[in-house]
């Protein structure tokens, strides 16, 4: 039966695969100010990005470009239209009609990038999509679906690739959505949160948890704070550290909120925040105890340790008050 579905789907697609679809055109060329927004949002101080006088002293003259930037160059706008120029194929036709017969979840499975030279200021790129490759239909503990593979390739005006990414995607089969139906994921069983494996450079952050502490990782040398745990101060390049314990208060930088598809074992909506603390590090967590058209940047929150399931326990946050609420709500 699988046998036959997958049949007659491949041999409805085969002719999008292997279809190199672009050009997709940047509306702008690599600049300064664009080249500083991400800098400062992903917090990357490496100065041959964004101090001029560092770079002088090496072989780049003009403003470099973080490697990782390369997909923003040639993304559409905020309205979803490419710049001009661009083909209006749609590269990803194969993924809308696994959609349309069924397989409407989608999931990035893998994404490896290879970066072959640095973007300087004023360069103008393109891009172009291959789906490559895709697999019989799978079962997986997300249920059945297809592996489908897209090279992403990076060009400079001249077509010179200066990167590349191979991406894969799991696109599963979803129920129907039906007032009343059962939730997503109910019928498959007791599927639990994945442990981040523990070694010895996050085992306090773990243990600490377990204790009833969210710990933070400080610097012997310079006493500088980091968070998530890292073998090496980015600061002082030290190897040495000690731990201190949070307030466990904190504000909302910024946040998501999932809704679709539903992927156990998260109740949905999911929002997802990163929290600033008090003591001046950032931290990606879930929120709890709050409605979604209730969350707001920069609003204060503190930790409300959950027992998620057996052996995890994670530092969420949640509205001031929260935590004496859940604590109530353990002892009643
Ligand atoms: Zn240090």
């Amino acid at each position: 039966m699988s046998d036959n579905v997958s049949v007659a789907i491949k041999e409805k697609v085969a002719h999008l695969l292997n279809r190199r679809v672009g050009p997709y055109n940047s509306w702008n060329p690599v600049s300064r100010t664009q080249v500083w927004q991400w800098c400062t949002a992903m917090g990357d101080n490496n100065p041959l990005y964004l101090d001029d006088e560092y770079r002088q002293d090496t072989e780049f003259d003009d403003v470099t470009a973080p490697p990782t930037m390369m997909q923003m160059w040639s993304m559409r706008d905020a309205q979803g239209n490419y710049a001009p120029g661009s083909t209006d194929k749609n590269p990803y036709e194969l993924l809308s009609v696994l959609e349309d017969n069924g397989y409407a979840g989608i999931m990035a499975v893998s994404y490896d990038q290879t970066f072959h030279r640095y973007l300087q200021e004023g360069e103008r790129v393109h891009h172009y999509t291959t789906l490559v490759n895709m697999t019989d239909l799978k079962t997986t503990g997300m249920g059945k679906g297809f592996f489908v593979t897209e090279l992403a390739e990076f060009l400079t005006e001249d077509d010179e690739k200066f990167a590349e990414a191979v991406i894969t995607y799991f696109q599963y089969e979803t129920p129907k959505k039906q007032p009343g139906a059962k939730k997503p994921g109910s019928d498959i069983q007791k599927i639990t949160r994945v442990h981040p494996v523990e070694n010895y450079d996050n085992a306090h952050f773990w243990q600490g948890l377990r204790d009833g502490e969210l710990l933070i990782q400080k610097c012997d040398s310079c006493a500088t704070l980091r968070h998530p745990p890292q073998p090496m101060c980015s600061e002082c390049q030290s190897l040495d550290w000690g731990t201190i314990a949070a307030s466990g208060k904190g504000s909302i930088y910024t946040y998501t909120v999932m809704h679709y598809p539903e992927i156990p074992p998260f109740d949905y909506p999911n929002a997802i925040a990163l929290i600033d603390l008090e003591e001046g590090v950032r931290i990606a967590t879930q929120l709890t105890d709050i409605k979604p058209n209730d969350i707001k940047i920069g609003m204060d929150v503190e930790m409300v340790l959950t027992e998620v399931q057996d052996d995890m326990t994670l530092p969420l946050f949640g509205p001031i008050g929260s935590a004496a609420k859940k604590k109530q709500e353990q002892q009643s």
